[in-house]
């Protein structure tokens, strides 16, 4: 039985629709966010266990909301939270840019669903032990 509060960041009404569909059916309690503005705020309100999310967003970025989120003080678990990247980048050095501003991982769109939930769990199970 797999379980956590997942934050979805995506800008993609479609693709927003598919990965909440992918995640509720397995079992994930699914936090949806459109912008990276959003994103921020909701990973303070929500607390989720982890972050998906677009780099390609209106407004700041995934790579900025990413920074943002991570500089949370306190005493909440935000400035360790995983967060993979979704994008459609597909050269090495993209992923590289990835790796180096601080993701914990990587899907690439078009998103491949058991790629997708495999990361997920794989992320989260990590996060427990
Ligand atoms: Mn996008």
């Amino acid at each position: 039985m797999t379980s956590g509060r997942i934050l979805v960041v995506e800008d993609n009404p479609r693709n927003l629709k598919l990965v909440r569909d992918v995640l509720q059916f397995s079992g994930y309690e699914v936090v949806e966010a459109s912008t990276g503005e959003d994103s921020v705020r909701l990973a303070d309100e929500t607390l989720p266990d982890l972050i998906l999310m677009d780099l390609q967003l209106p407004g700041i970025d995934g790579v900025e909301a990413l920074r943002r989120i991570r500089a949370r003080h306190g005493e909440c678990h935000l400035p360790s939270v995983p967060v993979v990247a979704v994008t459609a980048f597909a050269m090495d050095q993209d992923r590289q840019r990835v790796y180096s501003s601080g993701f914990d991982g990587y899907v690439e769109k078009p998103i491949n669903v058991r790629g997708l939930l495999q990361q997920v769990s794989d992320l989260l199970r990590r996060k427990e032990s």
